[in-house]
């Protein structure tokens, strides 16, 4: 099984379906496919194995995945917001590749190496010709590079046989009523855009694409195109509710909001759920690697305030063990580093394997399971504290942090120390009009985790920094720490 054959079967079943909706122009189950084999036929008069777009959302994007399994070709989508050393560094490792954009994209990569542009007006248009073979289980689907949170982007390799396991595992086909419409707003490089666009086709929805996320654009078109699903990463999440919250829109249509792709602030949760209580809320976390989701809060649990800050339980396909960092599995309740595996699990990339032979993958997360199974994730393995020989999970302490009534948003990190190797260190954003001091912060740790938990120095800062995909960057503030730039409360 290929990903175009999920395109075709949808098209089987219901060719006049509107399967997507962009720029104001609507596409056609059958349409889609066809527009697919369009491109096939045009990849197919090239010997390039790697297909990279350089551009945002757009009718474009389907038809180069499935156009692009039906032509056995890579697809490849590339952050448009690359700077151009790193842009040619992605491409040399993957050329001979065609790169298809507009106009301005395509003069960023004119003389390089081994590339040839191609108009995005020229996918659109492309006419099929004779009928493709198409990819095999075993090949690759799509290269997609990490988001680079802790060093340089990888590219991750995923097989035509982990999205579609993804896929089937994760929706029923063709099970979507008429009405429903998922709202695809996270651009086409981030596995949560395309896997979204994979599912939405495979039940059957109708997608609605925005181009690139603005809050308002995003209410916009959630109303006017009466959307019922949509996934959000967190920063996107905010921004939403306070255009909802000044304009008084409470979009009626919507009811079921997943995000994912960092950590969602508690704060921000408890908005959304007052906000918009006819909503189911989904928190779902995955990896590139891993397809995207593995694990997921469901809306039973929000809705009864359960498990808030888990990120629920693994999906039916997956397993999930907590192992320290010899490989061993931690029980219930001590943190280690999450390891997964299931059909949708790649654990590969272009340069190396990082699965092991049986199946099993190290995220790099550090996490913990609780006693009725649910997954907390508490950061990057790496930024897991350990003082004195004693793992400390920052995610636990800045759970605790935010519960705070002045405290809007917390991270903690590890930084050296003499006595202890490493002690841990908050850093917080205050909610608007409050404050506290460092002693009381410190001392509503204490009162609630191990005193080795309780942070040695609290700081303040306007706000913290995320990436543009809500990813916290403890790299960031360790290195200002340590410079010693901060200032005290
Ligand atoms: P790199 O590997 O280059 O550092 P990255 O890990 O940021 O990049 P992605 O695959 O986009 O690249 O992000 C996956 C990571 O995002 C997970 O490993 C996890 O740390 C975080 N994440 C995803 N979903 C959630 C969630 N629901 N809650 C908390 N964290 C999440």
């Amino acid at each position: 099984m290929n990903l175009a054959m999920l395109a075709e079967m949808a098209a089987g079943a219901c060719p006049d379906r509107v399967a997507l909706v962009t720029a104001g122009e609507a596409v056609t189950y059958a349409e889609l496919f066809e527009r697919s084999r369009g491109v096939a036929s045009l990849l197919e008069r090239h010997d390039a194995r790697h297909v990279a777009l350089l551009d945002e959302n757009s009718a474009a994007v389907p038809a180069l995945v499935y156009g692009s399994a039906l032509a056995g070709r890579a697809f490849v989508p590339l952050n448009y917001r690359l700077d151009d050393a790193r842009l040619r560094s992605a491409l040399a490792g993957i050329a001979p590749v065609l790169v298809v954009g507009r106009s301005e994209a395509l003069g960023r990569v004119a003389g390089i190496p081994g590339v040839t542009p191609v108009l995005r007006e020229e996918v659109e248009r492309a006419a099929p010709a004779a009928p493709s073979t198409g990819a095999a289980p075993d090949d690759i689907a799509a290269l997609l590079f990490t988001s680079g949170t802790s060093g340089a982007p990888k590219a991750a390799v995923l097989r035509h046989r982990h999205l579609v396991s993804y896929v089937i595992s994760t929706v029923e086909f063709m099970a979507a009523g008429e009405d429903e419409a998922i709202l695809v707003s996270v651009p086409p490089y981030h596995i949560a855009g395309i896997s979204s666009m994979l599912t939405s086709v495979y039940a059957g929805r109708r997608m609605v694409q925005l181009p690139a996320f603005g809050a308002e654009e995003w209410v916009a078109l959630a109303r006017d195109e009466a959307v019922t699903h949509a996934m959000v990463v967190p920063t996107m999440l905010g921004r939403v509710l306070d255009v909802l919250e000044r304009d008084g829109e409470r979009l009626p249509a919507l009811r079921h909001l997943s995000y994912g792709g960092g950590r969602m602030p508690a704060q921000v949760v408890e908005r959304a759920l007052a906000l918009l209580p006819h909503v189911g809320f989904v928190n779902a976390y995955g990896l590139t690697e891993t397809s995207s989701t593995i694990a997921v809060l469901g809306p039973e649990e929000h809705r009864l305030g359960r498990k808030l800050g888990s990120v629920g339980r693994p999906l039916p396909s997956v397993e999930v063990e907590i192992r320290d960092r010899a490989g061993a599995a931690l029980p219930p309740g001590e943190p280690g580093e999450i390891w997964v595996r299931g059909e949708q699990v790649s654990g590969e990339y272009l340069s190396h394997r990082a699965v092991a032979a049986d199946g099993w993958f190290p995220t790099r997360d550090g996490g913990r399971l609780d006693e009725d199974g649910f997954l907390y994730v508490d950061g990057r393995a790496d930024d897991v504290i350990v003082r004195g020989g004693e793992n400390l999970s920052p995610g636990e302490i800045e759970e605790v942090l935010a519960a705070h009534p002045a405290v809007a948003d917390a991270a903690v990190v590890g930084v050296p120390d003499q006595e202890w190797g490493e002690c841990p260190v908050a850093l917080v954003v205050f909610a608007p009009g409050r404050s506290a001091d460092g002693e009381e912060l410190r001392s509503w740790v204490r009162a609630r985790l191990r005193s080795s938990k309780t942070p040695v120095r609290v700081h303040v800062r306007d706000e913290l920094p995320y990436n543009e995909t809500g990813k916290l960057l403890r790299r960031v503030l360790r290195e200002e720490l340590v410079r010693g730039e901060r200032v005290r409360v």
